[in-house]
């Protein structure tokens, strides 16, 4: 398996491109739209398997209807988070704000296969309602539920700080030296984040 990463748009947002047996996906486009299309040609034979929606606010979604036009590809997000996919208004912040026009399947269950690849969901509520974390390969793709050495904000629409401490325990039960990709920053491990991080 291969991930990489670009870093886009205002607020610095990781993006990851997860590829493996010739199957790709991307997690929270963020924005670029053409950047990632001009990526995905020249590197991944022109073709996308899916996106993932760790959740709905504007950082993390900018450049999804930009690849669903150009790929046809299924887009996931956990149904909590709907306002936030689909309505500027909510998701604004500092008068930036961007929706989903296209189709979202929401996920439900623990795990499902986009293209040959496997994906483990987690619910997470509390940086949002709809938080959702998703492990591929051994490797957790956080969103903004955790960061290295701290957590996602929880005063936005529908966060809720209590719901996040609870929803962090999760990582007790996953393999200490499990790297973690978050939304924004750099990338750290389970063990790490129990050991430092003063929110665990
Ligand atoms: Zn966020």
């Amino acid at each position: 398996m291969k991930v990489e990463t670009l870093v886009l748009g205002m607020v610095e947002t990781n993006c990851y491109l997860v590829s493996e047996n010739g199957s790709l996906l991307i997690i929270d486009p963020a924005s670029s739209g053409r950047r990632l299309v001009d990526r995905i040609n020249r590197d991944y034979e022109g073709k996308l398997d899916g996106i993932l929606l760790t959740h709905g606010h504007f950082d993390h979604i900018g450049a999804v209807d930009h690849l669903v036009k150009e790929y046809g590809c299924p887009v996931y997000g956990c149904r909590d988070d709907e306002k936030l996919f689909t309505d500027a208004a909510v998701n604004s912040l500092m008068g930036m704000n961007a929706t989903v026009k296209s189709p979202i399947t929401w996920v439900k269950g623990n795990s499902m296969k986009v293209g040959s690849i496997i994906v483990k969901i987690y619910y997470t509520p509390g940086h949002s309602p709809g938080s959702v974390m998703y492990e591929i390969g051994g490797i957790l793709f956080s969103g903004d539920t955790i960061f290295h050495e701290s957590v996602g904000r929880t005063d936005l629409y529908g966060g809720s700080f209590s719901q996040l401490k609870q929803s962090l325990d999760v990582l007790n039960s996953l393999p200490y030296d499990m790297v973690i990709c978050p939304g924004h920053g750099e990338s750290t491990t389970v063990g790490h984040e129990l050991r430092y991080n003063p929110f665990l």
